[in-house]
């Protein structure tokens, strides 16, 4: 990742002040946020999975209680669900890596307790359809993973709108401090537990309200962040066209299914990702070492559904609803560069060698 010269700037105003913990920058970060993602509250923790298991906590969500996920996620959404001592119920994904909301509107949710949906790669799931599903059932919460999606809509509404919404500031993410996570949410209860949660469960000094832990952010990385927050409407747009011009100039190829964008749909284009199917002159995987072979920094995210590995095959806390599509996708995805730092011609050269390999 770049790290700009105002960048350096503000973290290096943050070292002189000598505050390198509980001061104005992280309450800054989180301002933006709350700009952002139009909630009332944001609560600024450690990283995107101390995140997400502590929005699982402030909702009440523990021991026996089922929380859905998808089946094609990072570990850390199914994680977040283990370390809360709940039971993960696993749902397919569709042809746009997203949970399969059709799906869960026929599931019997009588027992489920929240959702979790993940705006993977930064398109957002259907929030407007599962608030309906949770409004005309016994009524779940959503937690969502939007560790992608800093940036993204759908049909007017952003991440956190109802429910909580959990985003990363990993080092990767479009939005960056190193390490970092953000609580987004319009739930009062939910971010007053929060808030209090991540410093020691305290409401103020040694006053204990429950059992709490270190969760916070310190203010060097809320500087990393903060002046990235102004830009991000610039970086989602360069971001965008990148992802405009692979679309235009990759469809229609035999075997390379370009990544299906929904109407009303603001994508944050974390990841560009296509899908290497069988009419492809090749495998997926070989698709990649010709790509890394010219230079070209592809990625696979993610190889295997969130559960098929070995320490989760017969985990006690896990139900496999239906995974099928995701195990097809997992063998076929390829994200390409998608970042806001490429120029033109590093574009053009990705376009060119993918025609090459498919006519060579
Ligand atoms: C990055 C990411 C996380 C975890 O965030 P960390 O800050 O790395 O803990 C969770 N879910 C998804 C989908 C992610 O991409």
């Amino acid at each position: 990742m770049r790290i700009s010269a105002e960048i350096e700037q503000c973290v290096l105003e943050v070292l002189k002040t000598g505050k390198l913990a509980q001061g104005d920058t992280v309450k800054k970060l989180e301002f933006a946020f709350s700009q952002t993602s139009k909630t009332k509250h944001s609560v600024a923790v450690n990283n995107g999975t101390t995140a997400l298991v502590a929005a699982l906590e402030s909702v009440d969500i523990g021991e026996n209680d089922e929380v859905i996920i998808p089946a094609f996620t990072f570990v850390a959404t199914l994680n977040a669900v283990l370390l809360r001592g709940a039971r993960a119920r696993i749902v397919d994904v569709r042809d746009d890596y997203l949970l399969d909301v059709e799906q869960l509107s026929v599931l019997d949710t009588s027992s489920t307790a929240c959702v979790m949906p993940v705006h993977l790669y930064g398109q957002m799931c259907d929030m407007k359809r599962i608030n309906e599903i949770s409004e005309n059932s016994s009524g779940f919460t959503t937690v969502e993973d939007a560790a992608q999606a800093l940036g993204s809509e759908r049909d007017d509404l952003r991440p956190g709108a109802h429910g909580l919404a959990c985003y990363s500031l990993y080092a990767t993410k479009n939005v960056f401090s190193g390490e970092g996570g953000m609580i987004c949410t319009n739930n009062h209860e939910a971010a007053d537990y929060l808030r209090i949660l991540r410093n020691q469960g305290m409401r103020a000094r040694y006053d204990y309200q429950h059992i709490g832990n270190n969760y916070r952010m310190s203010e060097i990385h809320a500087a990393v962040a903060l002046p990235q927050m102004a830009l991000l409407e610039t970086i989602t747009n360069q971001r965008a066209e990148i992802a405009r011009r692979y679309t235009e100039n990759l469809r229609g190829l035999a075997g390379l299914l370009i990544p299906t964008v929904h109407e009303e749909t603001r994508h944050s284009w974390h990841q560009y990702t296509i899908r290497i199917t069988s009419d492809a002159p090749f495998e997926r995987d070989e698709f990649v070492q010709q790509m890394r072979e010219s230079g070209i920094d592809v990625g696979v995210y993610y190889p295997r559904s969130v559960h098929d590995y070995d320490i989760f095959r017969e985990h006690p806390q896990i139900v496999v609803e239906s995974d099928d599509l995701a195990r097809k996708i997992a063998s076929e995805v390829v994200s390409l560069p998608v970042h806001q730092h490429l120029t033109a011609a590093n574009v053009e050269r990705v376009i060119e060698t993918v025609h090459e390999l498919w006519h060579r």
